[in-house]
């Protein structure tokens, strides 16, 4: 047994004024009471401490199997426990693509004995960018995620059968928005394939999230589309609202959709702060030192450790948004997007709880980084709000054995 003494507890439904402690006892939170007296439980003492469900991450590259270089299921899981996430969906960009059953049964190997919740996304198209998946046989199979994440879906008729596989199954269709080849000559294409996406859903109804949203312009179009009632959910991440750090080396800044304009990033928060956004996601992408600063570098951030820090500093310091609406980004409508029962602090939920402290502000260094990818915008930076506990299904998890707080 596990009890937390004297925490204040935040979730999307509750904020407390006054300090209680939780017991959690066989993964779930048995008892919350503003004292419990239990003398065969190990003890958290969590005074000047916040408690809030642990955080859910629709959005990580694990890079294993095949590119175990850059960040391995091990490290990943070590990096998302210490920024306090608790569940997470992988990206299907692994090798081999979780396109069949069978290798969809060879990636979910290497998760099957992680200390937190994670999901495993399939492809929709073969290799992310071949002929269409069997998607009966890999939701069969236990997928309930899919996406091209890394590519958008080419064929307009792909991307509407698979909204019309999503509505029959309850499945969830992410959608990376990019146009590859208009990169370079047209640029923000982002919104070119949100307007095909949300225009086929608004006739067909199936579950579409958008993934990485960048644009002023596309939340001027979102805005008008969840006007219309047309069923689908935004995603953004801390990269898109937050200025990055000065002074790193070119590459550093290298992602997709790339770092924006302050008009854009200034949309972005307005978004967040007005509601239209649904779930803020890291779009964790590790990559070595080597590959961000070679001549072509690679594209995407580290961030699953940072993904709660960033945001609280971004958006709970600055005084734009309550921490209770901030979990409801990280946790609710992220484990509802999921399809996974939303960890609350309420008796008989299961114990993924994250216990911070609001008042340790910290610097984000490439040594206090648990990731392989040490490859973040953000170095430098200095941030609110130090996870001290991680706690998954009842049990610690960070710090990790040996570690202290
Ligand atoms: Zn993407």
């Amino acid at each position: 047994m596990l009890l937390i003494r004297n925490s204040n507890l935040v979730d999307w439904r509750r904020s407390s004024r006054t300090t209680y402690d939780i017991l959690i006892d066989d993964g779930v939170i048995k008892k919350i009471d503003t004292r419990i007296d239990c003398s065969d439980a190990d003890i958290i003492e969590a005074k000047g401490l916040v408690a809030i469900p642990g955080i859910v991450d629709p959005h990580v590259h694990l890079r294993q199997p095949g590119y175990e270089w850059k960040e391995t299921v091990e490290s990943g899981v070590l990096a998302a426990t210490s920024g306090g996430v608790t569940s997470l969906c992988a990206m299907p960009n692994v090798m081999p693509c979780p396109d069949s059953v069978e290798n969809y049964h060879y990636v979910r190997s290497f998760q099957s004995d992680t200390v937190i919740r994670v999901l495993q996304s399939c492809s929709i198209n073969q290799n992310l960018s071949g002929r269409r998946n069997n998607w009966k046989e890999l939701y069969e199979a236990g997928s309930i995620v899919f996406t091209n994440d890394g590519l958008p879906v080419d064929r307009n008729s792909d991307m509407a059968a698979v909204l019309w596989f999503s509505k029959e199954t309850g499945v969830l269709v992410a959608e990376h928005p990019e146009i590859p080849e208009f990169d370079k000559s047209l640029g923000n294409t982002e919104n070119a394939v949100i307007c095909r996406d949300v225009i086929l859903n608004e006739r067909i109804g199936g579950r579409l999230h958008l993934q990485h949203i960048s644009l002023a312009s596309s939340i001027d179009f979102l805005k008008l589309a969840r006007e219309k009632k047309i069923r689908f959910t935004i995603e953004t991440c801390p990269h898109y609202f937050i200025e990055t750090s000065e002074g790193l080396s070119d590459g550093f800044y290298e992602v997709y959709p790339p770092i924006r304009t302050d008009n854009d990033i200034e949309a972005i928060r307005r978004a967040i702060v007005s509601g239209l956004i649904d779930i803020i996601a890291s779009d964790h992408a590790p990559h070595t030192l080597e590959e961000k600063t070679s001549e072509v570098p690679a594209r995407g951030f580290s961030g699953v450790e940072l993904l709660f820090p960033l945001s609280y500093t971004a958006l709970v310091s600055e005084g734009l948004l309550s921490l209770q609406a901030l979990t409801k980004l990280l946790t609710f409508n992220s484990s509802n997007l999921l399809g996974i029962n939303p960890a609350c602090l309420e008796e008989g939920e299961r114990a993924d709880i994250v216990l911070f402290d609001p008042n340790e502000s910290w610097i984000v260094e490439e040594s206090s980084m648990y990731s392989k990818g040490k490859n973040t915008p953000f170095l430098g930076k200095k941030l609110e709000a130090k996870v001290k506990y991680t706690i998954a299904s009842g049990k610690i998890v960070y710090p990790f054995i040996g570690e202290s707080v």
